[in-house]
């Protein structure tokens, strides 16, 4: 595998999903019964072929699946429908997007037939004041969902909604945004952050391409974050840019590192939070995840 075909390969440049439709103003409606609070999780979600493959990760996915309350919809904020202002998908039916290219067939026949929730879309609008939330019945799930969702749900039968990332706005205004969607927790909502935290496609160790090798600069940078999660010290993560030149490197576009900031931003003051499939890959990838419970 060459460079561009690797690069093409791990799909990273996320497709732009544009829809203005902005009209539908709801009001709130508190039709859904109080649950106990859910877990939220981040996970890594690295080449779209953790969909199909048997590796750890999907073990690791597997694994904290069986750890969750019954989950009555999900709300997941992937990297891969990073946009001009910020939309919920709001369709009924939602599509598989197989936004990637120079894969398996295999890979382009996995559909994840989980329905949508119209309802949920619309509350979940309205719960967000910080900006106008479009309403979108053209997206999908794109495989930043589907990949992991698929070794969460295996039988596609929990609901999902997807929000957008505003690419406009720097990441303090996405941990504000997050905010608001707290009393989902408490509504039976799984939300779900999916990126990673260290992704930098340019830098990858083609030699070393399924090996838990990283570079001096990842594993620092690995290292850097971790520290900061555990001592929630979210503030500092939200200010990756000062963190120094590992920190830029493992972030040289924000798009993976956001859906981090957004289940950060929910950590509640008494919650515990639990790494897992902490490992680095190809030398400048991490697949570290997270469930804050
Ligand atoms: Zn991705």
């Amino acid at each position: 595998m060459n460079r561009k075909e690797f690069i093409r390969l791990f799909s990273t440049i996320p497709l732009l999903g544009f829809n203005m439709k902005l009209s539908d103003l709801t009001t709130f409606s508190e039709s859904l019964p109080v649950t106990e609070v859910m877990p939220v999780l981040f996970l890594g979600h690295g080449s779209p072929m953790n969909a199909i493959e048997e590796n750890e990760y999907v073990t690791g996915f597997r694994t904290i699946a069986k750890t969750l309350p019954k989950v009555k919809a999900v709300l997941c904020i992937s990297a891969h429908w990073y946009t001009s202002g910020t939309f919920i998908t709001a369709m009924a039916k939602p599509k598989t997007i197989h936004d990637f290219g120079g894969f398996p067939d295999a890979l382009y026949k996995v559909e994840y037939p989980a329905p949508g929730d119209p309802q949920l879309a619309k509350q979940t609008k309205d719960l967000i004041k910080k900006t106008n939330v479009g309403l979108d019945n053209d997206w999908g799930l794109d495989h930043g969902a589907w990949s992991v969702l698929k070794h969460l749900f295996p039988k596609a039968d929990v609901p999902v909604i997807q929000l957008s990332i505003d690419y406009n706005k720097p990441a303090s205004y996405h941990f504000e945004l997050a905010k608001e969607l707290q009393s989902l927790r408490e509504k039976g909502i799984l939300i779900i952050g999916s990126g990673n935290i260290i992704h930098n496609l340019y830098k990858v160790a083609f030699e070393k391409i399924n090996d838990n090798f990283g570079f001096d600069w990842a594993i620092e940078a690995r290292e850097k974050i971790n520290t900061l999660l555990l001592k929630n010290d979210f503030k500092s993560i939200v200010e990756y840019e000062k963190l120094g030149k590992s920190l830029q490197l493992a972030v040289p576009t924000p798009d993976h590192f956001l859906p981090l900031i957004y289940a950060i931003a929910l950590k509640r003051e008494n919650e515990k939070m639990e790494l897992f499939n902490d490992k680095l890959l190809a030398g400048s990838l991490s697949m570290t995840s997270l469930k804050i419970y």
